[in-house]
């Protein structure tokens, strides 16, 4: 197998192609339009996953809108207008808050599974709105009150804000920033193992930007402090939406000059450089000692990139 046989244009959860209709949603008007619209469609999500259609290419359910009163009504209610596909909206539906009747009658037609199977099965256009509608969804159920009084607050714009009534703020959906990074040496990769993996499982390091950050600064920062290796050059490689809950991964290349890495903050037990042969051999099965994270993820993405730019 050659390399390009593991590697992907874009990393999963890209790519997702509604249109995100930000003039019509503004517009009372418009949306109920929308509602009206007897080609509008629902996707639906839970906490335990999204609504799946399964078949011979596996996609995101969408049902009509208008079909059964529960669901019309939690759209009605609550417009989540998630975009336009093809000239027609599709709403979000939170299935956790349908009624029961509602919520089987919709999920009987299709198959609950979670994020992480959905970006492994799913075409990227669906995977990528699997994590939007994820995305969205989680940030409405964890921000029913308002962060500066504590009110509660209502949805705004069809699902893209929420409204004080008391203070009169305004919030948006809320996505918090994560580096990840190849850092390269020689001809080695930096891998770490976090606290709880499996023990082969290794994967390339990251954390959360800090307030007052840049992205870049917070590349040195992390790879120094859970491994103690001095990176430098930082640059910008691609990016994914990573909404467990509402992370968006940063992902980054660096070099290094050496040195001996050692785990150095709680979150990694053991960490160290990989030549290629050895990620070489853990992607076609033959290094039991290492374990590579899932294609899903963007770490996976950076790992394959990495080996076909420093393919011999
Ligand atoms: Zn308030």
């Amino acid at each position: 197998m050659s390399i390009s046989d593991f590697t992907s244009d874009a990393p999963t959860f890209t790519g997702m192609r509604l249109d995100r209709a930000m003039r019509e949603r503004e517009d009372r008007a418009v949306v109920a339009q929308l509602l009206d619209d007897p080609e509008a469609r629902v996707v639906a999500a839970s906490r335990e996953g999204v609504l799946i259609a399964d078949g011979e290419e596996p996609s995101l359910l969408r049902a009509p809108l208008a079909e059964r009163a529960p669901i019309a009504a939690q759209a009605r209610q609550e417009p989540i207008l998630l975009g336009l596909e093809d000239g027609a909206a599709v709403f979000a539906i939170e299935l956790d808050a349908v009624a029961r009747v509602g919520r089987e009658e919709l999920t009987g037609r299709g198959r609950i599974v979670s994020l992480r199977e959905a970006g492994a099965i799913l075409a990227h256009p669906d995977a990528g709105l699997a994590a939007y509608l994820t995305a969205l969804l989680n940030w409405h159920r964890r921000h029913r009150r308002c962060a500066n009084c504590g009110a509660a607050t209502s949805v705004k714009e069809a699902g893209y804000s929420r409204r004080c009534p008391r203070c009169r703020s305004t919030h948006f959906p809320r996505t918090d920033p994560v580096v990840i990074m190849t850092v390269e040496n020689d001809g080695r990769l930096l891998l770490g193992h976090r606290a709880g993996w499996p023990d082969a499982r290794y994967s390339v390091l990251a954390g959360f930007v800090s307030p007052g950050e840049s992205a870049e600064e917070a590349v040195i920062r992390e790879v120094r402090e859970e491994s103690g290796i001095v990176a430098r050059d930082p640059k910008f490689v691609a990016s994914q939406p990573w909404p467990f809950p509402s992370s968006l991964m940063l992902g980054f290349q660096a070099q290094s000059d050496g040195g001996e890495p050692r785990a150095g903050d709680d979150e990694l037990d053991a960490v160290g450089w990989f030549t290629r042969d050895q990620v070489i051999d853990a992607l076609n099965g033959s290094n039991p000692g290492l374990l590579l994270p899932p294609s899903v993820s963007i770490a996976r993405f950076l790992i394959d990139r990495w080996l076909r730019l420093h393919g011999s």
